[in-house]
């Protein structure tokens, strides 16, 4: 039997969790536990070249040191090629995909976008794109409210399968959370730009989409995105100021709890994702507000 609410949390191992990471993992964890469901832990390495395994572990004892367990046993991607070899396969047979062997330096002198199928073969070391194709999508994103999306035959054909046998995050992501029966995903916003190549990949395979909702970025005072690549520091383990800290970003009144455990329960029950819908308004409201300043 499939329960009616199944989420999950699904970092990259390039390095130990961060603020911005914790903020998410509790958003997609609260709204899980709110709607009674599951909620999922799995370890998105596919990039062999940038994910290393002693992250993994440093991930998984951090998220259980602020009360976030997983469900069900931890699936990790890098084990699971032949699984998305085979979805891959299907792609290939239904002709929506081409072999590809242009080099970075072709693509750079088109801005990086690889528009329409290119004459390459699979004689040389190629890697598989998505064809793109006319298609629109409307969805009613839980936070951001109503988004709609437009593929055109002029778009960029993301990679599937890369020169280097690493298969995308686009293609393990959709292929995972279909076969796990991921109903819900709270994410950070950063991904909003993943999700049209995601949806047009449901459409592909002939699969229902579970339903979305990108919570706004935690930026830092440079109005940067905070991640490992701007040096985020690494969390404490179950530290309660900063799990207060990050609760009080996702709008959960203060709790003076003591503990991590009271802490979760209270947030639990204030969970409220509309209320973030409001913060995402306000967030757009002042980066405009910012930029204009920057105008003058
Ligand atoms: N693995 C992705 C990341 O760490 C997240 C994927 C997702 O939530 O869809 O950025």
């Amino acid at each position: 039997m499939h329960n009616s609410y199944v989420g999950r949390f699904a970092p990259s191992p390039t390095g130990p969790l961060h603020f911005g990471s914790l903020v998410c993992a509790l958003a997609s964890y609260l709204d899980a536990k709110k709607n009674h469901g599951e909620w999922l832990i799995r370890i998105e390495d596919v990039d062999g070249t940038r994910c290393k395994p002693l992250y993994t572990e440093t991930i998984i004892s951090c998220l259980s040191s602020y009360g976030m367990e997983s469900d069900r046993p931890i699936i990790v991607q890098s084990q699971q090629t032949k699984v998305y070899q085979h979805y891959l396969e299907q792609l290939k047979e239904a002709g929506y995909v081409f072999p590809c062997n242009c080099t970075r330096q072709t693509l750079q002198a088109a801005s990086n976008q690889h528009i329409g199928p290119c004459s390459s073969t699979t004689n040389t070391p190629h890697s598989w794109r998505l064809q793109s194709q006319e298609v629109s999508f409307h969805y009613n994103d839980k936070i951001q409210g109503p988004l709609n999306f437009h593929i055109n035959s002029q778009s960029n054909c993301p990679v599937l399968k890369r020169k280097d046998h690493f298969f995308s995050y686009q293609l393990a992501v959709v292929v995972d959370d279909h076969l796990q029966g991921i109903t819900h995903i709270i994410r950070g916003s950063d991904l909003l730009e993943t999700t049209d190549t995601q949806l047009f990949l449901y459409q592909r395979l002939n699969w229902t989409p579970p339903s979305i909702g990108h919570i706004p970025l935690l930026l830092d005072p440079r109005k940067q995105k905070i991640s490992k690549q701007n040096h985020a520091q690494a969390l404490p383990e179950g530290d309660l100021y900063t799990l207060n800290a990050a609760l009080s970003y996702l709008c959960i009144p203060p709790s003076h709890c003591d503990t991590i455990k009271d802490t979760i329960k209270h947030a639990i029950l204030h969970w409220q994702p509309a209320h973030l819908r409001f913060k995402s308004a306000l967030q757009i409201k002042s980066e405009h507000a910012h930029l204009a300043d920057q105008d003058q």
